[in-house]
């Protein structure tokens, strides 16, 4: 547990930027990193794999959305298809 220097206890938060991506810190006026400084290689690859991974889940999302739509209208035209069958053989 850390304390600030406030004497509350401090939160560990996740910076998202491309400076330090994933990289850890305490809030509050004790503000320190918890993890070592990134290494260039991460510095240069991480921001790329967060931006394609939020890349695919927007793709994801767009392609649920569209099976989601899809599936709705297949159950639309069974009911069509289900109730003109039972006016049919009503008449009969
Ligand atoms: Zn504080």
């Amino acid at each position: 547990m850390v304390l600030c220097a406030c004497g509350l206890q401090c939160v560990v938060r996740t910076s998202w930027t491309n400076r330090n991506p994933g990289r850890r810190f305490y809030s509050c006026p004790l503000i320190g990193w918890v993890d070592p400084l990134m290494c260039d290689r991460s510095l240069d690859i991480i921001p790329g794999l967060l931006r394609n991974r939020d890349a695919l889940e927007d793709a994801l999302a767009l392609e649920q959305e569209r099976a989601d739509w899809e599936e709705h209208r297949a159950n639309e035209e069974d009911t069509r298809a289900n109730q003109a069958e039972l006016r049919a053989n009503m008449e009969v």
